[in-house]
């Protein structure tokens, strides 16, 4: 751990500058206490830096959690073991790209949904009491459940050290949460030129404690963090009846961890309750379990915090970008992906080239950076991989 300033505490050994200078300028909030933690997967975002735990008093940063509010990862260990599987993975993998489709459409409405009006009655009694409509500005929140999301949003099969078979996916609140994030980070900005405050970069503009903006992001913000817990419950168990199918028998679930990488939580920290944000970040209090994920071709980790008090108990949240979408574009082959790929039943694309592993951080590298944050309990390496 390094210690760049006051109000910033820095894990990443791979931090490129522009990350650290926007780590750096929100750190400078007035309202950040005791001070920010950088984690080692730190990489540029918007507005607040990805792979950064953000503790504030008296205000909230909307754009501190990010567009996808409650995004994270879930993962079951199931009674298999990789030989008892049968060799054709391909099938499965389709299974799976059918069950859950990646957007709301014709296709979600399809599939079978023992579980999901329960999740819809659970998310609709949530925003009555706190009387807010999700409808009435967010569109079809109900379809968006059990879909995955594009971009880096992931299902996969893998297996751990003793071979034994997991599910693991990633994924967040949906559009739903996209425009909750939006319609609030737009209301802190407008606040902050109605009052003529000045900020650092305006996708810094925060909400005061006490006004009722502030309880309004505070309520929605919740609602979506519920909803994408319910998202990967819901997925989760469209994977594990598909995994069944494929192997012909019931599936035990073990082991069963759910956590957030973007959200926000009251918590208690130096002697004060703040407002914290991980942005990137799990939560990493002693014995905590939590999912850390390398790439699509790389290891993953489950892990079990190690209650760091200087990191506000947190964790990396995956390897973290080293090259832009863009950049990676203008780098990677698919011929390269392939390669990297090797043994791993995968949808074969250009779509995926900025996803390739050389494209975030050695997992390795971060793991070792975050040594004093969490133990590793398995480590994970994947046979399936669908992508959203
Ligand atoms: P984010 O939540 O910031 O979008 O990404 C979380 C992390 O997931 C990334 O930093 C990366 O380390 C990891 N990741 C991205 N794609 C995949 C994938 O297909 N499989 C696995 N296991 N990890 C991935
Ligand atoms: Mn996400
Ligand atoms: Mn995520």
């Amino acid at each position: 751990m390094e210690q760049i300033s006051k109000t910033l505490m820095n894990w990443a050994s791979i931090l490129e500058q522009g990350t650290r200078e926007q780590a750096e300028t929100t750190a400078t909030m007035p309202f950040v206490f005791p001070h920010l933690a950088l984690m080692p997967d730190a990489h540029l975002g918007l507005g607040a830096t990805v792979g950064s735990v953000i503790p504030t008093l008296g205000a909230i940063m909307p754009a501190a959690v990010g567009v996808d509010i409650g995004c994270g990862m879930i993962a079951v260990r199931t009674q298999y073991t990789r030989d008892q599987l049968p060799a054709d993975r391909r099938p499965l993998r389709e299974a799976i790209e059918r069950a859950i489709p990646v957007s709301a459409g014709a296709s979600n409405r399809t599939v079978s949904r023992e579980h999901t009006r329960e999740r819809l009655e659970q998310l609709t009694g949530l925003a009555e009491r706190t009387r807010f409509e999700p409808g009435a500005y967010a569109g079809r929140w109900e379809l968006q459940l059990g879909t995955l999301g594009s971009g880096n949003h992931f299902i996969e099969v893998s297996v751990d050290e003793l071979d034994r078979v997991w599910l693991f996916l990633h994924s967040g609140s949906r559009g739903v949460g996209n425009r909750i994030a939006q319609k609030h980070i737009r209301v802190a900005r407008d606040l902050c030129e109605k009052w003529w405050i000045t900020l650092p970069d305006r996708d810094l503009a925060y909400l005061a404690e006490g006004t009722p903006e502030f309880w309004s992001y505070i309520g929605e913000m919740r609602w979506a963090q519920t909803y994408a817990l319910l998202n990967r419950d819901e997925m989760m168990d469209r994977v594990v009846r598909q995994f069944a199918e494929w192997v012909g028998s019931d599936v035990e679930r073990h082991e069963e961890i759910n956590c957030h990488h973007n959200y926000t939580e009251q918590e208690r920290h130096f002697g004060k309750d703040v407002w914290l944000s991980r942005k990137g970040a799990i939560n990493a209090e002693a014995g905590r379990p939590g999912l850390i994920p390398g790439s699509m071709g790389t290891a993953s980790y489950v892990v079990s915090g190690l209650g760091n008090a200087l990191s506000l108990n947190s964790a990396p949240h995956g390897a973290g970008r080293e090259y832009s979408r863009s950049r990676a574009r203008r780098t990677f082959t698919r011929e390269q992906l392939r390669e990297a790929m090797v043994g791993i039943e995968y949808r074969d694309t250009d779509a995926f080239i900025d996803e390739i592993p050389a494209a975030y951080k050695d997992i390795d590298q971060v793991m070792a950076d975050a040594a004093d944050l969490v133990e590793v309990r398995h480590t994970l390496r994947q046979i399936v991989n669908v992508k959203g």
